[in-house]
């Protein structure tokens, strides 16, 4: 695995409770945000979504990163497997720990990463077997907003600077407009 979660191999984000019809749009962002945030792995629980899919494979083929891709695991299977096999798991709730008083702990630990994010109403499970319940503040938001905080936390931002784009395609930062240079066209 390449990119920004190499001092842990893997930083996995698990996304339970998709509903087909109504998550498709929310749980295409979280899969986005843990690609331009610097997780290396995407996994979707419970049913596959083609639109899901599509969406964020035609983002890695048109700007690249490499990213690990999995749907319809059953969700606590997944998380006890990752914990047998040595990672750790993160869930992000509002209930849980500030992530300002646990983010240095997690940071420091090399065990590679779950990051859990719900839908709906969460199944107490997750709040058991996960080894940090972590809260980004305790007001009820989105698990979008959460991922991303709590990514650009472990990082300490590094994450902005990094480019998962291929080598090639770049966006020229401008203050107004859109440029992009190399890379295929798409
Ligand atoms: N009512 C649900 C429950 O019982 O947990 C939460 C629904 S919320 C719309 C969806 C997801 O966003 C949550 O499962 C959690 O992963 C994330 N989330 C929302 N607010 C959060 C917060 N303040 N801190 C961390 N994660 C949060």
């Amino acid at each position: 695995m390449s990119g920004l979660a190499g001092p842990y191999r893997k930083v996995y984000v698990l996304r339970i409770g998709h509903r087909p019809q109504r998550d498709k749009r929310v749980t295409t962002h979280v899969a986005l945000v843990a690609r331009a945030f610097g997780a290396n792995g995407f996994v979707l629980a419970g049913s596959c979504s083609d639109s899901v899919e599509r969406s964020l494979r035609r983002v890695l083929e048109c700007w690249g990163g490499e990213m690990h891709y999995e749907c319809g695991v059953p969700a606590k299977a997944y998380v006890r497997s990752w914990r047998e096999s040595g990672g750790e798991v993160i869930h992000l709730t509002m209930y849980g720990v500030p992530v300002e008083r646990v983010i240095d702990e997690i940071r420091a630990s090399p065990r590679p990463k779950l990051v859990v994010v719900g839908a709906e109403k969460v199944e107490w499970f997750f709040y058991e077997n996960a080894d940090y319940n972590v809260a980004v503040t305790s007001e009820p938001h989105s698990e979008i907003a959460a991922l991303a905080v709590f990514l650009d936390r472990l990082y300490r931002g590094r994450e902005l600077l990094y480019n998962p784009s291929r080598p090639g395609k770049r966006v020229v930062p401008s203050a107004r407009g859109k440029r992009v240079t190399g890379g295929v066209e798409c």
